[in-house]
């Protein structure tokens, strides 16, 4: 059964022979001799040997006793041919059987291993005190799900951890479910045991406006780019007043993690970077001018058409046509030239203000090109923002969508349910760039629902 590398044996001697045999002594630099050692220094201070010398004098009698019982009791056996003159020994693989503990256990006061039993407290792993523990008062998940799997057990069936993605690729309703179900909550019908989900493997995506409740434990799988965002995503543990909460953060083998995983409190307890604007960014600026300049003229519109809701937001496409739209903002850009520059002119930065004159009078030729490739049912507001002519403050921007044709939609379930028409995929753009070109596959949902889309091509919007 055990390959050969795995059989370990052992023989007296004060080295080992070869990489398969370990060496009987009761050295200090071996577990069991350092073992043998603690229960000496246990017998000094239960007064049973008289000082130190005597512990020493101890072990080194103990030596081959201790051979001899170990054989006699078969607990080591006979294990092949013989080495240096000397029958190899090694504990039978059959002879190791799994029972579970009840009453009472020694538990290492220094290093918290657990054992059966410890001889005069003395712990087998490191030869620190034990104390005794009540086996009711261990939290111990392994020896939970040994429980459930004894016969008569209160539970059905042993049940693993439940990881779940949680992720962009994962359909909104079916998102809203798995946040539930997170959070134990479940519906008349749902059995916990069948639909709790016990690990939630996400995105950073979730570090906005998602409600999982607080968490025991987050397990980042690479340092997060910056303070702000490590405070963010570890952030989410221990809220709410858990007892304990962990964070463990995987640094991977790159520069980046690499120089956190050295300075610890730079990427944890450092104040995060003040945000900062960039006045001096063009397209930003102009998308601000056209801001205020349209505000003020539909403002100015609405109050000479005396249409009460006909511009709220500015319209359809199709009122932009019928009123003239366009060519009445010519003339108002042209009558309130003076004041609109002097108003613009507090929004921007002093470098623009040379460019002020160029972006007003290109201004209705612009908003032109949106309603002439648009349609009339459309808003003119979102496709003035879709056009990229408008300030947006959505988060996150730069996101490029995976659309799925109707006939594809309908054929997708989960749990039985048809998806809801609401169904894109969405990446960041660097991401999809990659993940959404054209021949690029992406896999969605889990076992046994797991769908394969291809991307077959790409889709130009207005901007
Ligand atoms: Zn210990």
């Amino acid at each position: 059964m055990l390959e050969e590398y795995d059989r370990r044996v052992i023989i007296p001697g004060s080295r080992s022979v070869n990489a398969t045999t370990i060496p009987y002594n009761l050295s200090k630099y071996r577990k069991l001799g350092r073992y043998v050692i603690a229960i000496s220094q246990a017998l000094v201070t239960m007064g049973r040997l008289p000082h130190t010398n005597a512990a020493d004098k101890w072990v080194q009698e103990l030596y081959w006793p201790l051979w001899k019982a170990l054989k006699a009791f078969g607990i080591l056996q006979g294990a092949g041919a013989q080495i240096n003159n000397q029958t190899p020994q090694g504990i039978r693989i059959d002879s190791f059987e799994l029972h579970p503990l009840d009453g009472t256990l020694q538990r290492c006061q220094a290093c918290a291993y657990i054992m059966n039993d410890a001889l005069f407290q003395v712990c087998l792993r490191c030869g620190q005190r034990t104390n005794a523990v009540s086996t009711s008062s261990l939290q111990n998940f392994y020896r939970r799900s040994a429980l459930y799997a004894l016969p008569n057990s209160f539970f059905d069936d042993p049940y693993p951890l439940r990881a779940i993605e949680h992720s962009a690729q994962i359909e909104k309703h079916e998102a809203r479910d798995i946040e539930r179900w997170f959070q134990d909550m479940f519906h008349d019908d749902q059995h916990p045991n069948d639909y709790r989900v016990d690990v939630l493997s996400v995105t950073t995506t979730m570090e906005m406006g998602i409600d999982i409740g607080s968490l025991l434990s987050v397990g980042l799988r690479n340092v997060p780019p910056n303070v702000a965002s490590y405070q963010q995503r570890a952030g989410r543990a221990g809220r709410r007043g858990s007892a304990i909460a962990t964070v463990l953060t995987f640094a991977q083998a790159r520069s980046h993690d690499q120089y956190y995983f050295n300075h610890p409190p730079e990427i944890v307890s450092h104040p995060p970077r003040v945000p900062a604007l960039y006045l001096h960014n063009e397209v930003i600026a102009r998308r601000h001018v056209r801001s205020l300049i349209l505000q003020s003229f539909f403002y100015e519109l609405f109050r000479i058409q005396q249409s009460s809701g006909l511009f709220n937001a500015w319209g359809k496409i199709g009122d932009i046509t019928r009123y003239q739209a366009i060519s009445k903002l010519r003339r108002y850009l042209a009558v309130n030239r003076e004041p609109l520059l002097t108003r613009c002119m507090k929004v921007i930065h002093p470098v623009f203000t040379t460019q002020l004159k160029r972006w007003m009078k290109e201004l209705a030729d612009e908003v032109e090109q949106v309603v002439s490739r648009s349609e009339e049912k459309d808003s003119l507001l979102e496709q003035l923002i879709g056009a990229g002519l408008l300030p947006k403050y959505a988060f996150p921007v730069d996101v490029v969508s995976l659309s799925m044709p109707p006939s594809e939609r309908s054929s997708f379930k989960f749990n039985g349910d048809e998806s809801s028409g609401d169904d894109t995929m969405a990446r960041d753009l660097k991401i999809a760039l990659a993940e959404y070109a054209p021949g690029a596959e992406v896999i969605r949902g889990s076992f046994p629902h797991t769908y394969v889309y291809r991307s077959v091509g790409v889709v130009f919007t207005n901007k």
